[in-house]
């Protein structure tokens, strides 16, 4: 019998592009279907077919409190008995905006938008009209969401310098990108001018394969920065509100953005972002510029609100002493496995580069891919970034336990994964 992921991913594709509607949802390199998804419970989550996975995934990143967390389910729940939306200003909106300004002591004002995507585009036309300049610097491999002139060398992929790296995209917008490698100070430096509006980074990049910065990194952006009236945007959509430890990336380095982007945990699953700057800067937007619906949306704000209470008093601590003994695990698997190059991230947003078996016949690509398709079917949920990095992001609340059941399916998709490419 038909399983019914494959049933409804049949229907899907009848009517919806590719048959989902965010191309990593397909989990091509699994090969077959895509999860359906029928409910998630904690740090599990449960498909159309009642199979049960461990989720490393949680919905990309915004999972930060599990599925289904009483306290957010009760805020939404009540927000939701009085009203969806009112296209007019409601209290929760400033509770949250005082919220994170409080927990990012650098920063003044907060603009709340509706995704990652639409934080950092507004970021970068909030750059862009303070400085009264147009070029953006972005690093090699580092995703901002689907920006038009940041979708330039956004993934993994070998797009070449300034190339869109999708359809759609005209090479005129994106003329006005400049691309460095991340961790090279002296390749930002050799293009700094008068001309570069804003330096966008991640302060843990995460797409780029979980890569933390190299000591000193972030303090030497800032300089630069300061050094040529440039604008430092922390994108702290994937990486920001307690998902490393802190309740920011950026403050392992003690350094402060002119702007900060964020979306994913900050709504525990509901769509919400914010853009967040000093001032002096934000009050160059515009008044009536920028319209938005849903900005500040009653049912997000709730869950926005309810997220931040809890990851304020307890999870980023948790996230830090659970994510310290996930990573001492994965460093122990790496002795039992050489396949494994590298372990790294911070807090609970680690990746294990792995590498190719020798001789090379099987790319690290490939041998990635073969070990998130096996820790499917084990039921374990994983993600790669980066060429060949498999990344672990499970709940700032997960407990150790979990974590070393986690490791356990890991080890077993590994060693299956090895012996299916021949090694
Ligand atoms: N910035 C970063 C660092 C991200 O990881 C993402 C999403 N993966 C985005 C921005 C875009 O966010 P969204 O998908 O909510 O538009």
């Amino acid at each position: 019998m038909a399983k019914q992921s494959e049933v409804l991913f049949q229907r899907a594709q009848e009517v919806i592009p590719g048959g989902v509607n965010s191309p990593v949802r397909a989990f091509r390199g699994v090969g077959g279907a895509p999860l359906f998804i029928e409910m998630g419970q904690g740090s599990r989550i449960f498909d159309a077919d009642n199979l049960q996975y461990i989720d490393c995934v949680g919905s990309w990143g915004p999972m930060i409190l599990g599925h289904g967390h009483r306290y957010v389910v009760e805020a939404v729940k009540k927000a939701a008995t009085r009203g969806f939306s009112f296209g007019a200003p409601t209290a929760a909106e400033i509770d949250l905006a005082e919220m994170i300004i409080q927990a990012v002591p650098s920063m003044e004002m907060v603009r709340l938008v509706n995704s990652g995507t639409e934080a950092t585009m507004s970021a970068l036309r909030l750059a862009r009209a303070a400085t009264g300049r147009k070029k953006i610097l972005k690093f090699e491999g580092g995703y901002h969401g689907h920006v038009d002139s940041l979708l330039v060398k956004a993934g993994s992929g070998g797009a070449t310098f300034n190339v869109p790296d999708s359809a759609g995209v005209p090479e005129e917008v994106t003329a006005l990108t400049l691309i460095a490698r991340y961790n090279d100070l002296e390749d930002v430096r050799s293009q700094m001018s008068d001309e570069v509006a804003a330096i966008i980074v991640e302060p843990v990049a995460g797409n780029m394969g979980c890569i933390p910065p190299a000591e000193g990194f972030l303090a030497g952006l800032r300089a630069i920065c300061d050094e040529h009236g440039i604008l430092l945007i922390f994108d702290e959509v994937q990486c920001g509100v307690g998902r490393t430890g802190r309740m920011f990336a950026a403050e392992h380095e003690g350094v402060a953005p002119d702007i900060m982007t964020l979306a994913k945990g900050l709504g525990s699953g509901l769509p919400i972002g914010a853009m967040v700057a000093k001032r002096r800067i934000m009050e160059q937007w515009k008044r009536g510029a920028h319209g938005n619906t849903y900005g500040g949306n009653p049912l997000s704000c709730a869950a926005a609100n309810a997220t931040l209470d809890l990851v304020n008093s307890s999870m980023a601590a948790n996230a830090a002493a659970v994510g310290t003994h996930f990573a001492s695990r994965l460093r122990e698997l790496a002795h039992e496995f050489p396949c494994i190059g590298d372990v790294r991230g911070r807090g609970l947003m680690l990746g294990i580069e792995l590498i190719g078996p020798e001789p090379e016949r099987v790319p690290a690509r490939d041998l990635a891919q073969k070990v998130i398709e096996r820790a499917f079917h084990n039921g374990l949920l994983l993600l790669t970034c980066g060429l060949s990095t498999v990344r672990f992001m499970p709940p700032l609340n997960v407990t150790a336990a979990q974590v070393d059941e986690a490791v356990g399916l890991l080890r077993t998709s590994l060693s299956e994964a090895l012996s299916l490419v021949g090694k």
